[in-house]
């Protein structure tokens, strides 16, 4: 598929599972674009005076369900098209875990390691003031994406308020501790993910100890998830960064490979210095240096691509030899990928189901900015096992009714909900 775009791609899933539901051309119609595709170029005044602009977008895809959801992205390849899929990506997921949210995405394409902090901060409030007709905590609340973090969101919240004149905790999500933020937020996608593997292999009588971990991404999705799994008994055999990874059969314990991680910025930096490894020690403890790309091919029994879209393709599906595909990152498998892996008996757990924690603790963040209450850690974390768990019982349910694929099923049972609440709106034909 030389052509397909990150929105192609989401279409040919919907296009799938939409199979099942028996649409009317009419209500098919109502998923193949966004509602809204708002673009600006927002300029800024960097440090040195010259002026520069940068691309931005805001895709709102649904709102039939509530107020439009999702994160804004800065990166130099956030394109309107790559939006468009994670704001429908977006729409699918709030639907699957039942939260009142609709499905939006933002984007600046910008490096954001290229500005300083002070250029940073201008670009945040002027994303906001771009898009202020069509923000809000009743419109489209946005939320932390890749290369975003919660002091991005507290200068939003500042600049929303400014702009409006008013008091809006609920005007965005992931905003730190200290400015309305929810406790429990920045472990929340992996603790969610956790959750359903604890179901899956309590369901099918598996003993944690005997299973073989791999996760490609130690950023905030992976490292998170490493801890949880490694804690629970489960044995991470494999882990990567960007710069590359590790492979120890015997098992790595990613709490040492954190405190090497945060001294030498990598994965591999208990052994290696760049390219540049000891050997001599990586025999002694049993551990290999992997490519990101060897690392998703390694024996185990649980793969988490916790990294990077696309990264499971035609090309090395067939190599995959794990049991289970567990997707914390958004997109990490194609459509082509996900036929080769059901055939070979593959069970893939997909991302609107298996990273929808953070949304869902976003969802929790909103509802205390309303309210004004601030819930403990155990009200987050066990709210989050409860939705959750009704979310995975959903989708096994339509997976087992209608023998579908645990993504068919998933977006058979999102479409459903969204078009149920299109129904009742009287957008379309009861
Ligand atoms: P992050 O930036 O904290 O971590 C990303 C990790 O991936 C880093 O360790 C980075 O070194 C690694 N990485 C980058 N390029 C790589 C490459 N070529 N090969 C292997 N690893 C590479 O990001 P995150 O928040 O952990 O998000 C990771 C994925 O999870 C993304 O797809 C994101 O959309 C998805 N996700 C995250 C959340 C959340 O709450 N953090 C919620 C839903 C989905």
């Amino acid at each position: 598929m030389a052509s397909s775009t990150p929105y192609t791609r989401f279409q040919t899933t919907l296009e799938k599972a939409l199979v099942h539901l028996k649409l009317s051309s009419e209500e098919r119609a109502l998923f193949a674009h966004p509602r809204y595709t708002h673009k600006k170029d927002l300029t800024i005044t960097r440090d040195n005076g010259a002026k520069v602009a940068f691309p931005a977008f805001r895709v709102q895809y649904s709102d039939a369900r509530g107020p439009y959801k999702g994160g804004i992205r800065y990166h130099p390849l956030a394109d309107e098209e790559e939006v468009k899929a994670l704001a429908a990506l977006m729409a699918i997921k709030t639907a699957v875990v039942g939260i009142p949210f609709g499905g939006a995405k933002g984007g600046i394409q910008v490096n954001p390691k290229d500005l300083s902090a002070k250029e940073l901060q201008e670009l945040s409030r002027a994303y906001v003031r771009a898009f202020l007709e069509h923000l809000g905590p009743d419109i489209d609340v946005p939320a932390p994406d890749v290369n975003t973090n919660p002091a991005i969101m507290a200068w939003m919240r500042d600049e929303f308020e400014k702009q409006t004149k008013s008091y809006s905790p609920a005007f965005i999500t992931g905003k730190p501790m200290s400015f309305g933020g929810s406790l429990g937020r920045d472990t929340a996608t992996a603790r969610g993910g956790f959750f359903l593997i604890q179901e899956l292999v309590d369901r099918a009588a598996l003993d944690p100890s005997e299973l073989k971990v791999v996760i490609q991404g130690f950023g905030n999705a992976g490292a998170t998830m490493a801890h949880f799994l490694h804690n629970a008994g489960f044995t991470i055999v494999a882990l990567s960064d960007s710069q590359g990874g590790i492979y120890a059969p015997e098992g790595i314990d990613p709490v040492r490979v954190e405190k090497y991680k945060r001294k030498t910025g990598a994965v591999t930096g208990e052994y290696c210095e760049g390219s540049v490894c000891d050997i001599q020690r990586m025999k002694m403890d049993g551990v290999q240096q992997v490519t990101n790309e060897q690392i998703l091919e390694l024996p185990c029994d649980i793969l988490i691509p916790a990294a990077l879209d696309n990264v499971i393709a035609e090309e090395n599906a067939g190599r995959i030899q794990a049991r289970i595909v567990f997707e914390l990152a958004n997109g990490p498998t194609t459509p082509e990928a996900d036929i080769l892996l059901e055939k070979k008996g593959v069970t893939v757990v997909p991302d609107v189901l298996a990273n929808a924690g953070g949304v869902t603790v976003s969802y929790f963040e909103w509802v205390q900015g309303r309210s004004g209450e601030q819930w403990t850690a155990e009200r987050v974390d066990s709210e989050l096992k409860r939705v959750m768990l009704d979310a995975y019982r959903a989708v096994r349910r339509e997976s087992h009714r209608q023998s579908l694929t645990l993504r068919d099923a998933a977006f058979s049972v999102g479409i459903r909900r969204m078009l149920d609440a299109m129904r009742a709106r009287g957008w379309v034909n009861a």
